[in-house]
Order: C-alpha cells, then sequence, then structure tokens
C-alpha cells in the first residue's frame, strides 16, 4: 500500500534531524524539560512551523502551537500533536513522531488545497515524560487548566521546581492559568505515537487504533530500619529496611501477576547509609501501576499496601507510603475511532484496536475534549532506549492515516 499524500522523506529527515538535538553517545536522546535542549527543539520545529504557514506561538505553559485558521475562526480548534521532551536517554520517536507528523499531516492538508471549517493546531506539549520532576504531561495539565500550584512547588533531582525551571526558561508560572482552554473551545484532541509495546508487530499491522490509555498510579514507599554494623549485628537482632523492601517488590510483582493486563514496576530503589559493611537503614523506592480497568488497578494496589503493611510490621520497621500521582484509566472517542476506522478503510489497510499501556497527554484532556489516538508500529517493542525504532513506511502510513482523520474531523 502507497503512503498516499504525505511526503515520507520529509517526514523522515525531520525526525532525524530533530534527534540530533540532545543526542547521546549512545545515540539515544535525552532532551529534559525546560532545558537548552527543550528550547533547541522547539526552535527548530517552530521554524519548520512558519516555513509551513502555521502562525507559531507558545502558551504560558511552554507548549509550541502552530495555527492554521480554516474557514470559520471561530470555530473549536482541533488539537493534533504530542510532546518533544525525552526521558533521559530515550529514542528519536516517543514524542516527535506525535508532532512532526501532526505538521506533516497540515502540510500535506494545505498542499492538496483541501478547505476546513475548523483551525486546526499543532501543538507540542511541555513536559509529557515527567522525567525531571517525577510527575508529567505538565503543558497538557495546564491547557486542562488542572496544574496546581502543588504541582509548580514539585522539584527536580536537584531541588529546581517547576515554577523555577519555567522562570529559567523565560516564563512566569504566576500565569500559567492563561494556557488553560476554555470548555467547548476544542473539538478534538488527535495524536499519532509509536506504540512502544510489540502487539502491532506480532500482528505484523503498521498501525492500530487506540481504546483507552492504562492510568498510571506512583507511590514511593520509605521503609525505615536501623543501620548497623554488619559484621557485629547478629540477624535475630536486625531491623533491614531493604531486606523488608525486597520482600515488598515481590509481593507487588505477584499481586500484578495475578490479573490480566495489570503491570507493576519498581524503577527506583535507594539504599542508605549504602556501605558494604553496613545494615541498611533506610530503602527509598518507587512503584508504577497500571491497569486500563481502574478498579482493578486499585485493588491490586490495596493488596501491595496490606501486604507491604504486614511485611514491616513483622520486621519492626516503618514503612511511608506517599502517592506521587494518580491518573485515571481514560477511554478514547468512540466517534474518533470510528473516523480512524473509516480512513484506514479508504487507504485499504488492516488496522488493529489496541488500548494503551503507556500515558500520554490525551490522558489530561480527556476532561476538555474527545480524544484519539493512533499507534505506529514499533521495532520489538523497544521504547524509551536509543534502539527504539520504527521504519520509514510505517511512520509514513501512520501519518496518512493521521492526515486523513483531520480531514474529517475538521470539516
Ligand atoms: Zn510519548
Amino acid at each position: 500500500m502507497a503512503s498516499g499524500s504525505v511526503n515520507q522523506e520529509r517526514l523522515w529527515s525531520r525526525l532525524m534531524r530533530l534527534a540530533e538535538i540532545g543526542r547521546q553517545a549512545s545515540g539515544g536522546v535525552t532532551r529534559m524539560s525546560f532545558t537548552r535542549e527543550e528550547r533547541m527543539a522547539k526552535d527548530l520545529v517552530a521554524g519548520w512551523m512558519q516555513g509551513t504557514g502555521l502562525s507559531v506561538r507558545e502558551d504560558a505553559v511552554g507548549n509550541l502551537i502552530g495555527r492554521l485558521d480554516g474557514t470559520d475562526a471561530h470555530a473549536p480548534v482541533v488539537l493534533v500533536g504530542s510532546h518533544l521532551d525525552s526521558v533521559p536517554n530515550g529514542g528519536k520517536f516517543d514524542g516527535p513522531l506525535g508532532v512532526l507528523g501532526a505538521l506533516e499531516a497540515v502540510q500535506t492538508l494545505r498542499a492538496q488545497g483541501i478547505s476546513h471549517i475548523h483551525p486546526i493546531e499543532v501543538i507540542a506539549f511541555t513536559d509529557e515524560e515527567g522525567a525531571r520532576f517525577r510527575f508529567g504531561m505538565i503543558g497538557s495539565r495546564a491547557l486542562a487548566g488542572t496544574l496546581t500550584a502543588e504541582h509548580l512547588q514539585a522539584q527536580d533531582a536537584d531541588g529546581v521546581t517547576v515554577a523555577e525551571a519555567m522562570r529559567s526558561a523565560g516564563l512566569s508560572p504566576e500565569t500559567v492559568h492563561k494556557a488553560a482552554r476554555a470548555a467547548g473551545s476544542v473539538k478534538a484532541y488527535v495524536e499519532l505515537h509509536i506504540e512502544q509495546g510489540r502487539v502491532l508487530e506480532a500482528a505484523n499491522l503498521p498501525v492500530g487504533i487506540v481504546t483507552g490509555i492504562a492510568g498510571p498510579l506512583w507511590l514511593r514507599f520509605r521503609i525505615l530500619g536501623e543501620a548497623g554494623h554488619a559484621g557485629t549485628t547478629p540477624m535475630r537482632m536486625r531491623k533491614d529496611a531493604l531486606a523488608a523492601a525486597a520482600q515488598v517488590l515481590t509481593a507487588a510483582e505477584t499481586a500484578a501477576a495475578g490479573q490480566k493486563r495489570t503491570v507493576a514496576t519498581v524503577g527506583q530503589l535507594t539504599v542508605s547509609p549504602g556501605g558494604v559493611n553496613i545494615i541498611p537503614g533506610c530503602a527509598e523506592f518507587t512503584l508504577d501501576l497500571r491497569d486500563t480497568d481502574e478498579s482493578v488497578r486499585d485493588e491490586v494496589e490495596r493488596q501491595i499496601r496490606h501486604q507491604a503493611e504486614a511485611i514491616c510490621a513483622r520486621r519492626g520497621v516503618r514503612l511511608e507510603i506517599q502517592e506521587l500521582q494518580r491518573v485515571p484509566p481514560v477511554s478514547c472517542s468512540a466517534w474518533l475511532q470510528e473516523e480512524m476506522a473509516g480512513c484506514a478503510q479508504e487507504m485499504g489497510i488492516q488496522t488493529l484496536s489496541l488500548p494503551s499501556g503507556a500515558g500520554h497527554d490525551g490522558m489530561q484532556l480527556a476532561g476538555l475534549c474527545p480524544v484519539g489516538m493512533l499507534f505506529v508500529r514499533s521495532k520489538d517493542g523497544i521504547s524509551h532506549q536509543p534502539e527504539e525504532w520504527s521504519s520509514p513506511e510505517d511512520c509514513a502510513i501512520g501519518v496518512e492515516l493521521l492526515y486523513r482523520t483531520l480531514v474529517r474531523v475538521a470539516n
């Protein structure tokens, strides 16, 4: 099947050019929010937006927006995009494909001389990944009007708050509410993204239509025992925080594995004092828990909390659990899924409907407007790593489907 109207070479060369910003020796990409690299990425994309005839601005939270008016400038806007920030040493496609795909779709729309009623805004959201401040989707939260004063006080590893980082990037946290869109002002949000999983590859299909997005729940566990001399403290007299943490980790893994779709991950663990010959006095770790069914996810959380309390009580160590974020799962709009399926049929391609295990900006926007997402096949399901890969052909097919969807949705 030909990718059709979109320009595969232009899309691909932009993807590769953007991947040079924040490029690491490993071949991966590091572009954290409110940094020089993120600024450079936005400037590069802003230039391409201008060259495409879009009017470019950045809103109060730093979301980059390129707007193309339709025949009715006052009609609700169609938002289409993704993000430009990355995790440390991440890939070239997670985020950029959705932003540059949206730009390519709009550029194709202009080249084909297709009229549209609704204004279209290509958007690159600020900090989707949450890699810097341990909570993500800052730009989409602000756009939905749900970014709070508490969010702005969250700190990165160096103690820099979101508000301070915004100021250093030339933004005013005091006016962040201005990024919020009014109810009824957005007709739809559509995003193209890599799958970051193996489902499409296993089905031998280039693109998929997303049914819903699993909601991440992030907890931080802190277990406080007693540091002591590794040589002189008998086993029965120890309050080893790390040994307790190890049991809690296993309990979390077992609880998630007992469900069909629940996934539980401990991605960070720190031990102190951290000496070879010192019994760990404190162990801290994070837990990321997800499911597209909120009640199942929350039931697994209850099991893990209950077991953690029992383990820590038995070992005589103290347990503190802090909730970092609790995002409800989101269903994608049935209307948008139908439009996407209709466009795929037009193109003569078979697609698959699948849920998203990864979080996306659309989750934050679901209260504001209908949300639709398309996935492009990921090689070996690898993501958030330098080896992240989707073929030029698959990317172009995804953008073609995005383009056709946009034509329908903006009219
Ligand atoms: Zn992403």
